[in-house]
């Protein structure tokens, strides 16, 4: 069978899909443009406190990242802990930590108040060290992780790397067991259903073209302009990620659009299954040009990376298959004659500074920039976001921190420059 050009995880959605609904009301609270987790955790989180809230997401629910990607649920941040600590200090970074442990459990939170069968499970991440250099690194970062967050990540040398990965061309590994894996289209269906059974409205294609500030007998509303007509809203939350557009061009000029692949084999035997990844943790190595990797609970090997870093098109997803697959048979030769099933890419949402943020531009909510960690990050943004809307105090430890725009070739919809990018990472991974 020829490779399906498709997202795995799609196939695997049996549930109804998310009934639509149907009369756009005039006005409300707040309106949400884009229906991923930032979006649909927030809308979840306002209407459970009575707030009318109303989601318009361009595509179907779930389209953009949330139900394309690893299913990767990750401690940390993008950037290693020392370079956190020189840039914004000690004790906000120690805030930032304890908020990307707490994402963690909010996903599994409410994967069980709302009962989403997305096969949450807490099986913890193996970071896989590509060099020598990387794994002597491991020890002191580890050790800094425990003094400075009071969190544990254990070291595994490469004696002992084979009890968590059926590979021979890594140097060891760093284990974190709080780290998780879920299926993530079926995670992003069950929001939606969550957020339309707490009473928000949710509209698909439908995209908001334009979103504007008018004041009448002062008071100061937003008028959102949607395909299917226009809404008044006393607040709006910007949640379009990587898939951010010209209607809201101060965000867009934030956002950087990294295009990530991944492949997904045929179903392995169970023996083959438990030799690649005995304990089925989520793994991805310590390039910058990285790779990351695991098994799909029906016991497919799922493999990532930036095969090209252009965003997805027909085109980058077929190059993509090869470069994928070679790069799935470098680290394990065992999957040499293993059949390639589907091929998918997405658009990751990075910003300059590879940080998160969060709060308010142009006058609206937002959060952007989780980067490969938007499966827990947005879902806790999303839903911190509603809690400030709704009054209570913004303890997000990502708002406030300084934004950078990005140079201009970088931006969302100018894509030109991104193999530049792609060049860059490839030179770091040679040099460090
Ligand atoms: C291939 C891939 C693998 C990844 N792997 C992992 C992983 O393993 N673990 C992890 O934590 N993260 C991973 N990520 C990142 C993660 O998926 C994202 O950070 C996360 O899904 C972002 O969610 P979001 O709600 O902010 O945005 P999205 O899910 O991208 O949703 C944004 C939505 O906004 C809509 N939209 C945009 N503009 C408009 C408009 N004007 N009007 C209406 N709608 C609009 C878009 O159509 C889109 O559906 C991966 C991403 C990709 C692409």
């Amino acid at each position: 069978m020829p490779i399906q050009e498709k997202n795995f995880w799609s196939t695997t959605l049996d549930s109804p899909a998310v009934p639509v609904s149907k009369e756009l009301p005039d006005s409300v609270d707040v309106a949400v443009v884009g229906a991923g987790y930032c979006g649909l955790s927030a809308a979840r989180t306002l209407a459970k406190r009575g707030v009318k809230v109303a989601v318009f997401e361009a595509e179907t629910f779930g389209w953009g990242a949330s139900s394309r990607n690893g299913g990767m649920v990750l401690t940390g941040m993008k950037l290693p802990v020392p370079t956190l600590i020189n840039r914004y200090g000690k004790d906000v970074v120690r805030k930032m930590y304890a908020a990307s442990l707490e994402t963690i459990d909010f996903v599994e939170q409410i994967v069980s108040e709302e009962k989403i069968d997305c096969n949450f499970s807490r099986c913890g991440h193996l970071e896989v060290a590509c060099k020598q250099g990387h794994f002597d690194g491991y020890e002191e970062s580890a050790a800094l992780v425990k003094r400075e967050f009071n969190h544990e990540l254990r070291i595994v040398s490469k004696n002992e790397l084979l009890g968590e990965i059926g590979s021979n061309i890594y140097f060891g590994g760093m284990v974190d067991e709080t780290s998780a894996g879920l299926n993530p289209a079926r995670y992003v269906a069950g929001l939606a259903h969550a957020a339309q059974r707490a009473g928000a409205f949710l509209f698909d294609r439908t995209p908001v073209i334009s979103v504007e500030q008018e004041t009448k007998n002062g008071a100061r509303k937003f008028r959102v302009q949607t395909s299917r007509g226009p809404v008044t809203a006393r607040e709006v939350i910007l949640a379009s990620g990587a898939y951010t557009t010209k209607a809201t061009p101060a965000l867009r000029k934030k956002i950087i659009p990294i295009g990530s692949y991944i492949i997904a084999t045929e179903i392995l035997s169970n023996h083959l299954a438990r030799e690649l990844s005995p304990r089925n943790r989520m793994i991805y190595d310590s390039k910058h040009f990285l790779y990351y990797y695991r098994l799909t609970p029906d016991k497919r090997m799922l493999f990532g990376g930036r095969a090209a870093f252009f965003p997805e098109t027909e085109n980058t997803v077929r190059q993509s298959a090869e470069i994928l697959r070679r790069g799935m048979i470098d680290v394990y030769p065992q999957l040499r004659d293993t059949k390639v099933e589907f091929v998918w890419g997405g658009t990751l949402d990075f910003t300059l500074d590879v940080m998160p943020h969060a709060g308010k531009i142009d006058g609206m909510y937002f959060a952007a920039g989780f980067a490969g960690h938007g499966v827990a990050a947005a879902t806790w943004f999303g839903s911190k976001l509603a809690g400030v809307i709704c009054g209570e105090p913004n303890d997000i430890p990502f708002d406030g921190i300084k934004f950078p725009s990005a140079p201009f070739g970088l931006r969302s919809g100018n894509s030109w420059a991104l193999p530049l990018a792609g060049a860059w990472y490839k030179i770091l991974d040679f040099f460090t």
